[in-house]
């Protein structure tokens, strides 16, 4: 992963989640009264796309194990009076599986914390240029609903 710099600060993260929580509280998906969070696990990419909204010189940072437990207490008060909500966690980069070991952890955390009272559906999107056998296999297990950005050609994506 080269330089990586650890987010150590959660402030930007929950701005995030503020943002969807007042966005999408209340409505209904599909029929069914669902929370979304998006956590941005890492703003480092592999590619170079034309159309970057991380922009063309990526900061490279990733979330740190001090975040996720901080992510996962915010979710624990978020949630403390949506028992009813089925929860949609939707992982985000950059490439998200350049920081696989913070998406292990979390999906395992938010499953032992929520799974039992609560639906839990996970989701990503990604290059899928890193998929390595232990990488496909999780998506396999986990992350049922998984975008792929291929928006051109190798140019677009690398220039
Ligand atoms: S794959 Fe996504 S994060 Fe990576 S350079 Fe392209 S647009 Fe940016």
């Amino acid at each position: 992963m080269g330089n990586i710099f650890e987010i150590t600060s959660i402030n930007s993260i929950v701005k995030d989640f503020n943002k969807s929580h007042r966005v999408l509280n209340g409505l209904n998906v599909n029929g069914v009264n669902k929370m979304k969070y998006s956590i941005w696990v890492t703003t480092d990419c592999n590619l170079r796309c034309l159309y970057c909204y991380e922009g063309q010189e990526k900061q490279h940072l990733s979330i740190s194990r001090q975040v996720s437990d901080d992510i996962l207490r915010f979710m624990q008060r978020d949630l403390i009076e949506d028992n009813n909500k089925e929860l949609l966690i939707d992982f985000h980069g950059g490439e998200p599986f350049l920081n696989i070991q913070e998406i292990k952890y979390l999906v395992r955390k938010i499953l032992e914390k929520f799974g039992q009272a609560r639906k839990v559906q996970f989701a990503t999107t990604t290059n899928a240029t890193i998929m390595e056998e232990d990488i496909l296999d999780f998506i396999v297990q986990y992350i049922p609903d998984v975008s792929v950005s291929l928006d051109g050609t190798e140019r677009t994506h690398n220039f």
